[in-house]
C-alpha cells in the first residue's frame, strides 16, 4: 500500500534529479534534508541523507569561496561524546566534502526521538559571517 510519505518520496526524488542535474547545491542540500526528516519519522537511520544534505552545504560554502569551517553542536543533553569533543574544531572546507566531520563522526543513537544523529551542524568560522 502506498503511504503519504511514498508519494512525497517520489515527489522529492524527481525534484532532487532536477537539482542535481542543473548542479543546484542548494536545491539539493534541502531536498536530502527533507528526505532525512521523512526517514526520521519513520523512525530509520536517515544517517546517509544527512551526509548527502552536509555534503551539499560544504560545496555551497567552497563555492562562496569559504576555506575554514568549524563544528557547532545542539549543545543538549542529546549531544553525544564524538560531537561534544568536536565542538568548536575547525577544518578546512574543500578536504572535508568527502568524509563532512558531522555526522560521520557522530555516534549517537536517540532511538526515543527516531534520530540516529544529535543534531550537530557545520559553519563558517565566525569572522566570515561578520
Ligand atoms: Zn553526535
Amino acid at each position: 500500500m502506498s503511504t503519504v510519505n511514498d508519494k512525497r518520496w517520489g515527489e522529492l526524488n524527481a525534484q532532487l534529479l532536477v537539482a542535481m542535474k542543473a548542479g543546484d547545491f542548494a536545491a539539493m542540500g534541502s531536498l536530502y534534508g527533507e528526505l532525512a526528516r521523512i526517514m526520521r519519522k519513520e523512525r530509520k537511520d536517515a544517517r546517509h541523507l544527512i551526509e548527502e544534505s552536509m555534503r551539499c552545504s560544504l560545496q555551497l560554502m567552497k563555492a562562496a569561496g569559504i576555506v575554514w569551517a568549524r563544528v557547532l553542536t545542539s549543545r543538549d543533553e542529546l549531544v553525544c561524546p564524538s560531537c561534544k569533543a568536536l565542538e568548536g574544531v575547525e577544518f578546512k572546507v574543500a578536504d572535508s566534502i568527502e568524509r563532512p566531520p558531522i555526522p560521520m563522526l557522530c555516534t549517537a543513537n536517540i532511538p526515543k526521538v527516531g534520530n540516529p544523529w544529535c543534531r550537530c551542524t557545520i559553519v563558517a568560522r565566525r569572522e566570515l559571517l561578520i
